[in-house]
């Protein structure tokens, strides 16, 4: 199959680079000129572990090339997938679609064979009539049909979701689509993932179902956790308790700072205004959006409290950038409403993240960057675990204490056992341990 990938961020490029795998022919587009420019010449724009030998094999073997020109890339192609962001609008919070109605457009004028047109980027029910309206308005004669198949990777694990997803949703309305999805998709298939086949508009659905239904269970942990905290008893163990039951599950019960990324805090809110829109309110997930923005900045004033009250002028550690551990992504990252939280109770912050500097400075910039989490600690008044990267899973804690002008481990990702953490001197807190263990 001919693939032409438009939008080479997180989800294009890794979704271009596996179908290159699965043994097709893939084009990746993008209108930012210097990714483009940086993968040609080998380097990776997003850190994603595995990316850049998945790339560069591909590119070696033919199967996978980069480039500007979307013409001539949908030219030909059996496929053609939108993969652009779709971010929060600013002011009302539904989902910004003009970068995929404007990639739309440029695919219908060059349109120049049947061509199966597939929303990849995460869209409101419905946006593929409007993909479908616009290529019949721009090139009536074309041959296109459009299909919705959202991605369910998540970033720091990518490749590994891409090359083996519970399942792959492929959203319809044209029995020719079929084939060519199935065509694309059968190395998975033959792996007995299963495909999903349903309507367009249920297919949009699904992906903004399942990203609100994980934000609930994350939500619906941390507030459990609070509760732990004054009750006396220890939500790691709830969770435990809770999650061997097969219908909770155990995943997406970890209590800690809230969700943040590029996904779950844009999709609620436009799963909102799209309920809104159909004057069917969805009051569970308006609540979740609710006791989650308010936590971020719950989590500041726990750091606070542990730091006796008041941290003008005191210098805090911080572990962790990133929204989760293995990707470079910042956006909505929790560690950015923490550390505002404390600039404005007048604490200095001192940071280190693995792979995320070059993304937080722009938006942290009276932060200082350390070089490693040894550094951060040194002469800090507290030290807070915000991301839980491996990196940060084994520290000397003794060594930690020794540094620190005052011992305290906030530790956000309940990382440590209270118990070694007090052992190596440290005064601990952590989310949601009230039974003094
Ligand atoms: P991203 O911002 O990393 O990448 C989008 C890319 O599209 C950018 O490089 C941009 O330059 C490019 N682009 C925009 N308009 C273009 C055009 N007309 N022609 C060519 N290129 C264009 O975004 P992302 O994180 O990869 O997300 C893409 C979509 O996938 C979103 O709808 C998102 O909600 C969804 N999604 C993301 C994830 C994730 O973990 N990041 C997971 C599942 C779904």
């Amino acid at each position: 199959m001919r693939i032409a990938m438009i939008g080479t961020g997180y989800v294009g490029l890794v979704s271009g680079a596996c179908f290159a795998d699965f043994g097709h022919d893939v084009v990746c587009v993008d209108k930012d000129a210097g990714k483009i420019a940086a993968l040609e010449a080998g380097r990776m724009p997003i850190y994603e572990p595995g990316l850049d030998t998945l790339v560069a094999s591909n590119v070696r073997a033919g199967r996978l090339a980069f480039t500007t020109d979307l013409a001539t890339a949908v030219s030909g192609a059996d496929a053609v997938f939108i993969a652009v962001g779709t971010p929060s609008r600013r002011g009302d919070g539904h989902a910004d679609l003009s970068y995929v109605f404007a990639a739309t457009h440029e695919i219908a004028a060059a349109i120049d064979g049947p061509t199966v047109v597939v929303t990849k980027s995460t869209v409101p029910v419905g946006t593929g009539d409007e993909v479908e309206r616009i290529i019949r308005e721009v090139a009536p004669d074309a041959t296109a049909w459009v299909v919705s198949n959202p991605e369910f990777l998540r970033e720091g694990a990518a490749i590994e979701d891409f090359k083996r997803p519970d399942r792959i949703v492929i959203g319809i309305e044209d029995e020719e689509a079929r084939g060519v999805m199935q065509e694309i998709y059968r190395p998975l298939y033959l792996n007995q993932a299963p495909l999903v086949f349903t309507g367009r508009r249920t297919s949009e659905l699904i992906k903004y179902a399942a990203n609100a239904f994980l934000a609930v269970k994350i939500t619906f942990i941390n507030e459990i956790a609070d509760l732990c905290e004054v009750a006396g008893a220890d939500v790691q163990q709830v969770a435990r308790g809770i999650g061997l039951d097969n219908r909770i599950g155990s995943k997406f019960l970890h209590a800690g700072p809230g969700y943040g990324g590029s996904c779950f805090p844009k999709d609620t809110l436009a799963l909102l205004k799209t309920a809104d829109d159909h004057e069917t309110p969805l009051r569970i997930v308006e609540a979740t959006v609710k006791v989650n923005d308010a936590r971020k900045r719950a989590m500041g004033r726990k750091v606070i409290k542990a730091m006796g009250g008041d941290v003008r002028g005191k210098t805090v550690g911080v572990l962790g950038l990133t929204f989760k551990p293995n990707t470079d992504d910042m956006r909505d990252a929790p560690s950015l409403a923490l550390i505002q939280t404390l600039e404005d109770a007048g604490a200095k912050i001192r940071a280190f993240d693995p792979e995320g500097h070059d993304q937080a400075r722009p938006l942290l910039p009276h932060v200082e960057f350390a070089s490693d989490p040894y550094a951060v600690a040194d002469g800090a008044d507290a030290l807070v675990l915000v991301t839980e990267w491996n990196a940060f899973r084994a520290l000397d804690l003794k060594r930690v204490a020794g540094l620190l002008a005052h011992p305290a481990l906030i530790d956000l990702r309940n990382v440590y056992p209270p118990e070694e953490a007090r052992r190596a001197g440290l005064v601990y807190t952590g989310v949601g341990r009230g039974d003094g263990a």
